[in-house]
């Protein structure tokens, strides 16, 4: 089986684009669709509006042109695979090329179904590892960073950027509030409903949280079925509404229960302002989970603002 490939040379010597094309008929392991283009302008339109799988770029296209319209290709993202054909002896330009951002190049005098071959199948490979690791990076991008439940910040992250916060609050004076939340009586959701109505209930709150804080502030999932919020450029009379909005919220989410029932979960939440006095983030963090634990020993369901 040929694998099907759609291949663009831009070159402005037809001649030459006929060798190829007819060289390119001759490679064993693809069945070529061969388009051509005879400036650099009309061969970019072509990769903007067609799928291409490889290009051909003839390397003395009008003076520089070629290595200008790769230098562009690169520039507007798009990373398929380049094949520069140049002449006998000018190597150098070659390198200029792979420095640019080609991926192979060949001499035109030595066009065949082997080298051309093997240079497919190189720059095919190379496009495909390049995208494999791509995706890679995207995938621990987003494990380092979100929890995989609630997709919330995981709680290192949380911690990370808190730091962060904190150094500014302490260096600029801006006001920064932490909010701690934890539900209430979440065992006996489990012990109830299953475990897996459990993790549907921390995946709603999670969804719940998102909607309900601002874009500038930070939230994360700190442990099983605990919060923190970080307020920034928020006094904690502005904490005090969000907690006090978001515990509604909460309270407010119906969860199905057996033969058609309902129920609900409730939240208590503890506020912490940043002072300066505090020394580091432990500090502001101990302060937000003793006005929670005040919270669960006043009663739960409720929000109480340390100090
Ligand atoms: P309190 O009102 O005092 O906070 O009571 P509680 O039952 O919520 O507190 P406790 O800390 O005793 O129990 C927390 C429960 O949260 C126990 C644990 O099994 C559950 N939990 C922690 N992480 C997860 C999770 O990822 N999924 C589910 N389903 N449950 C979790
Ligand atoms: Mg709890
Ligand atoms: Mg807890």
């Amino acid at each position: 089986m040929r694998t099907p490939l759609t291949v663009l040379a831009i070159d402005d010597d037809a001649a030459d684009l006929e060798l190829l094309r007819r060289a390119l008929e001759e490679v064993p392991d693809f069945a070529v669709s061969f388009l051509a283009r005879h400036d650099a302008a009309s061969g970019l339109a072509t990769l903007r509006q067609q799928p291409v799988d490889v290009v051909f770029l003839d390397y003395l296209l009008c003076g520089q042109t070629g290595l200008d319209a790769l230098r562009q290709l690169r520039a507007s993202g798009d990373q398929r695979p380049v094949v520069v054909l140049t002449s006998k002896g000018s190597e150098r330009i070659a390198a200029a090329f792979l420095r640019a951002g080609a991926d192979d190049y060949l001499i035109k005098d030595d066009l065949n179904a082997n080298t051309l071959s093997r240079s497919l199948r190189y720059v095919l490979e190379k496009h495909e590892h390049a995208r494999q690791r791509a995706q890679l990076e995207a995938e621990l991008y987003r494990l380092a960073r979100f929890d995989d439940l609630t997709g919330l910040y995981n709680r290192r992250y949380l911690l990370d950027r808190l730091a962060e916060e904190f150094l500014r609050a302490r260096r600029y004076g801006s006001p920064l509030c932490v909010a701690m939340l934890d539900l209430d009586h979440f065992k006996e959701v489990n012990d109830t409903y299953g475990h897996l109505m459990g993790d549907t209930v921390l995946a709603t709150v999670g969804g719940v949280i998102r909607a309900t804080v601002r874009a500038t502030d930070i939230a994360g999932r700190y442990g099983g079925e605990e919060f923190c919020l970080v307020l920034t450029e928020t006094k904690l009379e502005g904490a005090r509404l969000l907690a006090e909005r978001l515990r509604r919220r909460v309270a407010a989410e119906p969860f199905p229960a057996p033969h058609g029932a309902t129920f609900f979960v409730t939240c208590s939440i503890g506020v912490a302002p940043f002072t300066p006095d505090m020394r580091n983030v432990t500090t502001l963090l101990a302060r937000a989970d003793q006005a929670l634990y005040q919270a669960k020993a006043a009663g739960r369901n409720r929000v109480v603002l340390a100090g």
